[in-house]
């Protein structure tokens, strides 16, 4: 076994402490990274507080890893000592279901087994994440990061980046659609940038006038207050498609009255308790859809966060933007 040592939560109102812990060693198809950098989702804070209840203690949150690999497994095929790997929100699945075997290992109907807090069947007990020094993942979970990327940035495409790209993709945004995001957090910041950089006019929905710049530069082309009824009103019957990022319960209908026809509002925030029940009206005037996404397919074996060429990169000049926001055409199929 790996001595290692990670940031865990001991209960729900415990701070995050220094823990020591073991990670498997690598098994024949198994990579082995030491962790670099780790991004801090809403999600770490949800489980580490048990707001979503089901947390065993101690958890070691993070779920956002990049590294470098340090050791492979005998059988491993598309890593070597040296590379740098990222790794997301999931390390297996049951790989032999419907959902598993069309690659969207991230709806697995089995055995879905998160990068944290999930059950561990390698070592009977629970799965620790990236809070921590090193991690070991089969390579069928782990993804590929070229050298030319800023590696921080990089770190919230693997939940933030992939939970927004995955659904704007779904639903095919482009150019020609009006895009509503609700809320201005990670998640609504990658989904601003995506939705611009995917060429659709971008409407970002906030109750905090004092984020209104900082949408405008991430690439909203408007801003709409929430908060204010009469700017709401304006905005009704207008939108293809509204991605909804905000974790808090809240007047879905105040959203779904912006929907077209047959406009789809998409739930990506997960609240520790439920929205009010939508009014079915809202959805019968328009046939309007209701919907949600969860996270989204690695692909790991043919997909990598690349620098890669795409004709669809965010306007902004600002370098390290565009380069956190370059996925490879070879995931332009992910969902
Ligand atoms: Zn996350
Ligand atoms: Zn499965």
């Amino acid at each position: 076994m790996i001595k290692t040592v990670g940031y865990a939560a001991q209960g729900a109102t415990a701070p995050l402490e220094a823990f020591r812990f073991e990670r498997r060693e690598p098994g024949v198809n198994d990579v082995r990274i030491e962790i670099l950098h780790c991004g801090v989702c809403h999600s770490d804070l949800h489980i580490a507080r048990n707001e979503w209840k089901g947390t065993t203690y101690p958890v070691v949150p993070g779920h956002e890893i990049v590294g470098r690999v340090s050791q492979v497994g005998s059988g491993v095929k598309g890593f070597r000592r040296g590379d740098l790997a990222a790794v997301g929100c999931m390390v297996d699945s049951c790989r032999s279901c419907p959902d598993c075997m069309e690659g969207l290992e991230q709806y697995c109907r089995n055995e879905m087994i998160l990068t944290y807090n999930s059950h561990d069947r390698h070592t009977g007990g629970m799965t620790y994440g990236g809070y921590s020094g090193c991690i070991v993942v089969d390579e069928r979970f782990v993804l590929r990061v070229p050298t030319n990327l800023d590696l921080p940035a990089v770190a919230p495409l693997l939940c933030a980046g992939i939970t927004t790209y995955s659904p704007l993709r779904h639903w095919k945004v482009g150019k020609g659609n009006t895009v509503g995001v609700v809320g201005l957090g990670g998640l609504g910041h990658m989904a601003v940038k995506l939705a611009n950089a995917f060429g659709a006019n971008v409407v970002m929905f906030t109750t905090s006038p004092d984020k209104a710049a900082d949408a405008k530069r991430l690439g909203a082309h408007e801003v709409v207050i929430s908060k204010n009824s009469d700017e709401m009103r304006k905005q009704a019957n207008r939108f293809d498609f509204i991605l909804n990022t905000v974790a808090a319960p809240h007047d879905l209908d105040a959203f779904l009255n912006l929907l077209r026809r047959d406009g789809t509002m998409c739930m990506v925030g997960a609240p520790a308790l439920p929205h009010p029940s939508p009014n079915v009206f809202s959805l019968i005037f328009g046939r309007r859809k209701l919907s949600g996404s969860l996270i989204g397919s690695g692909r790991p074996r043919r997909c990598s966060i690349s620098a890669g060429s795409t004709t669809s990169c965010p306007t902004s000049s600002r370098s390290r933007s565009r380069r956190s926001m370059r996925l490879t055409s070879g995931c332009s199929g992910a969902t």
